[in-house]
């Protein structure tokens, strides 16, 4: 019987693992996917770390990845519309088994706090088989929300946007960006990155970019940052006389939180004109309690704040659109600056951590 080498994680803390997974059983309406692709994000150093709750340990890591369709079982459409072929090379939307029955689901209509939702490499154990991409291949179950990769998106392409792209999509939804607006993002990692450029693609006529460190920074000018600014040399107050002098003293119309830190959260609202409004994204996982004045910042500035957690599978199919239409001037390419084989994932690890890659992709196939 065949098997797939996959590297899993099998507690937070301890290394990751290479083992054999057997072949899975194909149900009806499933695809074995040979992975090309998957990537390492903050997610992942999180799960390494154990800070997030409810993860079914052993895992295989690995949420965003694509791949080619080796084995097809039955009739399978993508929610791109089209029959899912062998030899396809495909993208999935790595949450899965969302119900659309529950209350989340119909009633608030913010599927992304159902119950019933599972996320591949992060809520799938490993004692399930093959729900992750850091593995030679992926069990797509019935279900799961496939797609073509479109003819002109590389692979490497669609994978360096990764989880970071489909989340700042789901931010920009959120953030409700007028024509002409001044945006402040935080953070520039992989979904801060792609929320600057998607920020411009909306509208913005200028983004203003909190970050480090510099290599990163220097990407959020090419993803379309007119200011960049870094943290760990500029004071708040230089950090705000800048965004004063950008926006005539007035404050950005918008800000985007992509950095999960409380004090980046008590910073931006000081730095939101009136009326404006704010998008909070990067706070994953539990970064501790903000100290805010609600009277000054919030309640008098007439302020607008909002929450965004996960993504649906809406923000998953537009960001195949908008790599395929913009690719050729954005450099999501460039984000995943270094590849790493199935064995090195240790390592991976280690640089995505310690920042010293961008993002950091995962490629199992190579040796
Ligand atoms: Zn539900
Ligand atoms: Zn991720």
């Amino acid at each position: 019987m065949k098997s797939y080498l996959a590297a899993v994680m099998p507690a937070p803390m301890v290394p990751v693992e290479l083992r054999d997974f057997p072949e899975p059983t194909l149900e009806p309406g499933s695809v074995l996917l040979k992975t090309l692709y998957s990537e390492i994000c903050g997610t992942d150093v999180h799960l390494w770390r154990g800070r997030l709750a409810g993860v079914p340990y052993p895992i295989i890591p690995g949420h965003v990845s694509v791949g080619v369709a080796d084995k097809v079982h039955g009739v399978v459409r993508g929610v791109d519309g089209r029959w899912v072929a062998e030899g396809d090379r495909l993208a999935f939307f790595d949450v899965h088994r969302t119900c659309g029955r529950c209350r989340a689901c119909t009633v608030t209509r913010t599927p992304t706090r159902c119950e019933a939702r599972r996320v591949y490499g992060i809520t799938d154990s490993a004692d399930e088989g093959l729900f992750g991409g850091w593995a030679e291949a992926i069990y797509l179950e019935p279900g799961v929300s496939i797609a073509a990769l479109p003819e002109s998106v590389p692979a490497e392409t669609y994978i360096s946007g990764g989880c970071g792209l489909i989340t700042a999509v789901h931010i920009i939804d959120r953030a409700d960006l007028t024509l002409g607006d001044t945006v402040l993002v935080q953070g520039v990692g992989a979904v801060g990155l792609s929320a600057i450029a998607l920020a411009r693609l909306a509208g913005a006529v200028r983004v203003i970019a909190f970050g480090a460190p510099a290599d990163r920074l220097a990407l959020a000018r090419d993803m379309g940052a007119e200011v960049i600014v870094d943290i760990t040399t500029a004071t708040p107050a230089e950090r705000r006389d800048i965004v004063l002098d950008a926006t005539d003293g007035l404050g950005v119309d918008v800000a985007i939180e992509a950095a999960g830190s409380a004090r980046a959260v008590e910073e931006a609202l000081t730095l939101v004109r009136d009326g404006g409004r704010y998008v909070i994204a990067g706070h994953y996982t539990d970064a501790g309690p903000s100290a805010i004045n609600v009277h000054q910042l919030i309640n008098r500035k007439h302020l607008e704040i909002r929450g965004c957690w996960g993504s649906e599978v809406g923000h998953f199919v537009r960001a195949l659109r908008l790599l395929e239409q913009h690719q050729a001037a954005i450099p999501w390419r460039a984000i995943g600056a270094q590849t790493y084989a199935l064995a090195d994932v240790n390592r991976a690890l280690a640089d995505a951590e310690a920042m010293r890659v961008p993002k950091a992709l995962v490629r199992p196939g190579s040796p």
